[in-house]
């Protein structure tokens, strides 16, 4: 039977989840038209993604970057800047995938949503900070968001086998694991000595600069927590982490009579792209293939929220609810940029994000607008703590 083909917009194409989608349209031509795409930095890789796969359209943060890029990729191709020009890409093709880091991908998974297209999401600081207005956009008629996130999409793979309404009364909770990050098992006597180096060095995947050090606090969890409640309509309080050091079961769900569902796959990021892309079908590459011929163990245990306090610091913003995710990922994400540019140390981290939201100001997140206003205010305070530490 032949295969409809699908049109791609892949926003953050030069980045770790960006390269690895290109891998995977590398090996489906007849399926996926790469159509548009889009980076901050790094204009040469973003040229050759645009000559490889003769892609027309292609954003850029800054205006300043244009001209180099123009020079690099002729007059044929058109190119749009800032946070329209990424809004405008992602209204612009049938599967959208975001694939940008930050708050900045914000205005790709409103866009892809309101103009009811398929949202293949990685970009999760997007959805937290801002769940309840993406809970209006995705009612769109044709929009819906499959989650790239290895762990929210293996709940989406056990969810899909089994029938229940939507807010799933036949879900007890949903269960996801966590690596624990290069610092599992480390007393706090020992985090308060980690480096940034440290940090950068993740066990068993390799990610961008900031989610490996959102692994390294537990912060990426705590993240994913908000993530899971927003994506499925389940309260935090009924998502659990529990620490799986080998990430090979990616993620689990608990159903009422106490049976487990588990997605298990080798740990590659390619496999819940290609789930994303490719749904309803499953794309024919063994990414994820497990060799049961030898032996392995799998082993489980809870996490370490005492030494790791950004876990329950993302449990409560998720109980205050309201612009409180907005808050603490605006504030992990100044605080994260100032560790990597060595500015604070990494044990800074946590304690920034925490000392923000002390200060909390609950107010309306309605709009657009409400939500720029939180993100800007929270950022202000976690960049006067930064100067405190610095
Ligand atoms: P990365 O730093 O490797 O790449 C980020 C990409 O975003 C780059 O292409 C960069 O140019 C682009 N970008 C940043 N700001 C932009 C802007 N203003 N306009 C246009 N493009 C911009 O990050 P990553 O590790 O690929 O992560 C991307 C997202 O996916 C993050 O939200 C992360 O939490 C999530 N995620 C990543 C992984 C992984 O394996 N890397 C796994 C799960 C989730
Ligand atoms: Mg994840």
């Amino acid at each position: 039977m032949a295969t409809v083909r699908r049109s791609v917009a892949l926003l953050g194409a030069t980045g770790s989840v960006g390269t690895q989608t290109l891998d995977v349209l590398r090996r489906e031509p007849d399926r996926f038209d790469l159509v548009a795409v889009a980076g901050s930095r790094r204009l040469r890789e973003l040229a050759a993604v645009v000559r490889e796969f003769r892609v027309v359209r292609v954003g850029i943060a800054r205006e300043q970057d244009r001209a180099e890029l123009r020079e690099m990729v002729g007059p044929g191709v058109e190119i749009l800047v800032g946070p329209e020009g990424l809004a405008a890409l992602a209204a612009s093709a049938d599967i959208v995938v975001n694939a940008v880091v930050g708050f900045a991908g914000l205005p790709v998974t409103m866009a892809a949503l309101a103009s009811g297209r398929r949202l293949a999401l990685a970009n999760k600081e997007s959805l937290i900070a801002a769940a309840p207005l993406v809970e209006s956009v995705r009612a769109t008629p044709g929009a819906e968001i499959l989650p790239i996130d290895s762990e929210h999409c293996a709940i989406h793979q056990c969810l899909a086998g089994s029938a229940g309404e939507p807010g799933r009364p036949d879900v007890r909770r949903l269960i996801l694991t966590a690596s624990g990050g290069p610092f599992r098992g480390w007393t706090r006597e020992q985090l308060a000595r980690a480096s940034t180096t440290d940090a950068l060095r993740h066990p068993t995947w390799s990610m961008g600069a900031k989610i490996t050090i959102d692994s390294s606090t537990l912060m990426n969890k705590g993240l994913e927590v908000l993530e899971a409640s927003a994506l499925f309509g389940v309260a935090a309080d009924r998502v659990t982490v529990v620490v799986h050091p080998q990430s090979i079961v990616h993620s689990m769900v608990e159903y009422v009579d106490g049976a487990v569902i588990a997605q298990l796959s080798r740990p590659d990021m390619r496999l819940p792209i290609a789930y994303c892309l490719g749904m309803p079908d499953r794309l024919d590459h063994a990414w994820g293939q497990l060799d049961f011929t030898s032996a392995f163990a799998l082993t489980f245990e809870p996490p370490d929220v005492e030494a790791f306090a950004a876990l329950p610091l993302a449990y409560e913003a998720a109980r205050l609810g309201g612009a409180a995710p907005a808050w603490l990922s605006a504030a992990n994400e100044v605080a994260v940029a100032a560790c990597l540019e060595g500015r604070v140390a990494w044990r800074d981290i946590v304690p920034i994000v925490s000392g923000v939201m002390d200060s909390y100001e609950p107010g309306p997140l309605s709009s657009i607008e409400e939500l720029y206003a939180h993100d800007a205010r929270a950022r202000e305070l976690a960049r006067a703590l930064v100067e405190v530490v610095a």
